[in-house]
């Protein structure tokens, strides 16, 4: 029988489940299930490997009261549903820290160290540690893999690095670390196969989701992202509002008289697009809206993703490929022609058509800067890493 592996996307009050047959080194999609609402009106929702609905229904409050009752319900549910025990089950983890530049396996010590980056990541990091807190309990012997977010950038160099701030800041932690890097990860494998000539070149990659940033890769590594510390810096995304002088924090403490949870609200929830139009986060709206101010919020995000194409290109000493991915990145059309249209400095030359069909190379043949669209697969990276480190095989930082 084959091997199964779990892969945990865990937030505030979803989780994201998917269940990888492992054959060998090969891995294929089973399963693909999604808890929403937990700890108010759960439902579960999931779709098999071609896509058909296999549940969709409300959950009892007992069913997912929180996250540990919904790990439960989804146990019980692959077990007696599709009989899957799975051998091992890989988490998302948005922090390393600046220790981790790798997945590993996670125990008590492990699960420790990563509870004290939990400040660099107050939102995030509780939220993923806390299915595998609950796994080491209940199933102590079953093998648990923490990726992270982080790893990828881990060899970013010293100067794209540091914050000029005293050099104690850095020791304690205090670093530009980038996010995202399971999607560059995997961007990084797929432009092998996509785009061979590229995938040792100097290449940009756009993360434009809900969360949003770019990076910088050369030879496939990363070398520079635009996110730093934490997950709000950089561009601006749906409801964060990117890169912002410090100054305007200081304001909201001094002027406004906010404390630290408000500002944390605001910044993390409130800002962005969403704050920006006054409409919605969801760029799919935005650009179904007739308001002035609704086209005002696209035109900053194309804007701010093409001022950082300069910063990275910059960082790269030019650019030969140029990848938009994630939610808006894979199915927007019309912000990848405005984004597009705005490097045509770095000579890039958009194919129109190719474009509009989504298709995968939307630059023209003549094109100085080769233009890919490249779905993203965090999942399958994390499934990847934790069948490797199952494998005992040496997993690449
Ligand atoms: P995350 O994984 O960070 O939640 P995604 O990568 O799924 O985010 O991206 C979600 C965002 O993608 C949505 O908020 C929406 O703005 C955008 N999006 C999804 N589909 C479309 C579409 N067809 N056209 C434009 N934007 C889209």
């Amino acid at each position: 029988m084959p091997d199964h592996i779990l892969t945990v996307n865990a937030g505030s009050s979803s989780v994201k489940f998917q269940v990888f047959k492992a054959e060998g080194e090969a891995l294929e999609l089973d399963l693909k299930a999604q808890i929403d609402g937990i700890g108010t009106q759960a439902k579960i929702r999931a779709t098999d490997a071609n896509g058909a609905i296999v549940a969709d229904r409300a959950l009892a409050q007992t069913e997912a009261g929180n996250v540990a009752e919904a790990l439960d319900t989804t146990a019980k549910w692959l077990r007696e549903r599709y009989d899957v025990e799975p051998a091992a089950i890989g988490h998302r983890v948005v922090h390393g820290g600046p220790k981790y530049s790798r997945p590993v396996f996670v125990d008590a010590n492990v699960l420790a160290d990563l509870e004290r980056f939990v400040p660099l990541a107050p939102l995030h990091q509780p939220n993923n540690l806390a299915p595998i807190r609950t796994i080491l309990e209940r199933y102590p012997d079953r093998p648990q893999v923490a990726c992270f977010d982080t790893a990828f950038h881990h060899e970013h160099s010293a100067v794209a690095k540091h914050f000029a701030l005293p050099e104690q800041f850095f020791a304690e932690g205090v670093r530009r670390y980038g996010f995202h890097g399971l999607s560059y990860e995997y961007i990084a494998e797929r432009l092998k196969d996509v785009a061979p000539d590229y995938a040792r070149a100097r290449v940009i990659v756009a993360h434009l989701g809900s969360g949003a940033s770019m990076c910088a890769l050369f030879e496939g590594r990363s070398v520079e992202s635009t996110m730093g510390f934490t997950a709000l810096d950089g561009l601006p995304m749906g409801t964060r509002p990117g890169q912002i002088d410090p100054g305007v924090v200081l304001y909201l403490f001094a002027q406004k008289r906010m404390d630290v949870d408000a500002v944390q609200r605001f910044l993390y929830n409130e800002c962005g697009l969403r704050g920006l139009s006054g409409i919605s986060n969801d760029v799919r709206e935005l650009e179904r809206s007739s308001e002035p101010a609704a086209a005002f919020a696209l035109e900053y995000f194309v804007y701010r993703v093409a001022l950082y194409a300069g910063t990275l290109a910059a960082a790269l000493g030019g650019v030969d490929a140029f990848v938009f991915t994630a939610g808006i990145g894979e199915n927007s059309a019309s912000i990848r022609a405005k984004v597009a249209k705005k490097l045509a400095w770095l000579g890039a030359a958009l194919d129109s058509a190719a474009n509009a069909k989504h298709a995968t190379t939307i630059s023209r043949s003549d094109s100085r800067v080769a233009l890919y669209v490249i779905p993203t697969d965090e999942e399958l990276m994390i499934a990847r890493h934790t069948l490797a480190l199952l494998a005992g095989r040496k997993v690449p930082s």
